[in-house]
């Protein structure tokens, strides 16, 4: 099977109210085993590509490793652009063979947002490549701010619903209470805005800064109308826990395949575990 963008199986996950997974590929390891997974379950999902990782693998070799899992596992995967930031960019990866992207532009003021994710919309489905936006600030474990100072960053359904109609995404991602990286406590998620915003437009809610939240927030956001999750840490934490244990226990280990090796299981397990938990198994 080719690359598929994810209106191959977004709309359905939006009907059947189950969430897709997009699991960040950070090397040959992470793609393995995230495939693996997925296939193990018969799910569809979407490997997630930052910008960092694209410098870091190169654009020749992720686009190769994840073509070769499509062709490999059979189940539906997108290869998307995570947090594009410019138009250069997204066009960039899809002349490569990515068949989805996201572009970030929710750090613009919400008209240049509109604008700017409305060219790339109308080049991207020209191609049939799948658009996800952003709206609203999304915060990053650094980030200290105060509960009163949070809502500023929240998204504004009114404009969500607004930014939807004029850009015509395939997928929105708002800023909804979760954060990148790892929770100390527990997230303050707004169902609420989840909610009112999913009622009025029929594309998927995109939940980022999945990692850590319990379990039962999760369903209750899928029930909400959210249906694709970002997993990144999760898997980074499982990936370098495993190769530390095994280092530290053998100091004369200089076999890398040794502690990778365990290091991509441990990384099945996760995945596996969040596929579960959002409802994609069985549904490639
Ligand atoms: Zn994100």
């Amino acid at each position: 099977m080719a690359l598929v963008s994810m209106n191959a199986f977004l709309p359905k996950a939006r009907e059947k109210k189950f969430a897709v997974g997009q699991f960040n590929m950070n090397n040959l390891e992470f793609a393995q085993a995230i495939a693996e997974a997925a296939a193990e379950l018969n799910s569809p999902f979407i490997y997630g590509v930052s910008e960092g990782a694209l410098k870091y693998m190169g654009l020749e070799f992720t686009v190769a490793i994840a073509e070769a899992a499509a062709k490999k596992y059979g189940v539906p995967i997108a290869l998307h652009l995570d947090h594009g930031s410019s138009f250069d960019i997204c066009m960039k990866c899809i002349r490569a063979g990515f068949s989805s992207v996201m572009f970030d532009g929710s750090h613009y003021p919400l008209e240049e947002n509109i604008r700017l994710t409305k060219e790339i919309v109308k080049a991207a489905h020209a191609m049939g490549v799948s658009v996800e936006g952003e709206l609203g600030t999304i915060g990053g474990v650094e980030d200290d701010i105060s509960v009163d100072d949070e809502d500023a960053f929240l998204a504004k359904p009114e404009e969500a619903i607004r930014f939807y109609e004029e850009t015509g995404v395939d997928a929105l991602a708002l800023a909804v209470g979760t954060a990148h990286g790892m929770y100390k406590g527990e997230p303050n998620i707004r169902f609420d805005i989840i909610e009112k915003v999913a009622s009025q437009i029929p594309v998927p809610i995109v939940l980022h800064g999945g990692s850590g939240v319990p379990d039962d927030m999760i369903r209750r956001a899928i029930r909400c109308g959210v249906g694709k999750i970002n997993v990144n840490t999760e898997n980074q934490i499982a990936c370098t826990n495993t190769i530390r244990e095994l280092l530290e226990k053998d100091r004369k280990l200089y076999d890398a395949r040794k502690y990778l090796g365990p290091a991509r299981q441990a990384m099945v397990e996760v995945v596996k575990s969040k596929i579960l938990l959002f409802g994609s198994n069985n549904q490639a």
